[in-house]
């Protein structure tokens, strides 16, 4: 485990939801201090909870309306999924005088019930928008979640085609550099497919009884 916490080759977030805040505290006394949840009231009471020192990544869904009071306590946010949701994280950035970094979420398996941009959306917002408009965000990366499958060759190709697009963007805006991709039943393939950060949940905290 702690490889995969320590390894200087990518950077870890250890995703403590649904895990209480002692938890927690034995990830964080090996020296670990990037952690990930994904809903917005387990993240402010943790954050309350623990040391100020610890970078909190917002990994779930994220609803407009509670934009405001996540923004001052996180770190990264990884699950920028619509444009009005760029729009809002943008204004409420100007409102606390702050620069918040975000990832553009993709929906890299393409289910429709999964959240994200499509290649093509994104393309147009980074193209259209980002060069100009939000001088309150700082677009550092993209985020993806392959399908859950045991056929390698799907999460290949899903991975490969966010590091594709990672690549180009990189050029373009000159704060992307993170590539989240990767969570504990695929993060090896992750990493060979070009990811440098990777959330974790299950391989550290163990199973989780519900998501
Ligand atoms: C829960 C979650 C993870 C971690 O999942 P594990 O399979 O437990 O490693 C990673 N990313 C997101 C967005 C999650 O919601």
């Amino acid at each position: 485990m702690k490889e995969l916490l320590f390894d200087k080759k990518h950077i870890c977030v250890a995703v403590s939801k649904t895990k209480p805040v002692s938890a927690i505290k034995k990830i964080y006394d090996l020296g670990h201090r990037d952690f990930g949840e994904n809903k917005v009231q387990e993240l402010i009471s943790k954050q309350e909870e623990m040391p100020k020192d610890i970078k909190w990544h917002m990994i779930g869904h994220l609803q407009s309306n509670k934009v405001k009071k996540v923004l001052p306590l996180t770190y990264l946010i990884h699950s920028v999924d619509s444009f009005k949701l760029i729009k809002t994280i943008d204004k409420e950035s100007k409102k606390l005088n702050i620069k918040s970094n975000i990832l553009m979420q993709l929906n890299i398996s393409g289910e429709e019930r999964k959240y994200g941009f499509s290649f093509k959306d994104a393309q147009f917002v980074i193209d259209e928008n980002f060069k100009k408009e939000f001088s309150n965000i700082r677009l550092k990366g993209f985020m993806g979640m392959a399908t859950y499958t045991d056929d390698k060759e799907i999460i290949i190709n899903q991975f490969n085609r966010l590091n594709q697009f990672y690549n180009k963007n990189k050029y373009k805006i000159k704060s992307i550099e993170i590539l989240s991709m990767g969570m504990s039943n695929d993060y090896k393939i992750a990493l060979e497919c070009g990811s440098n950060m990777i959330r974790i949940g299950s391989k550290i905290f163990g199973e989780r009884n519900y998501l």
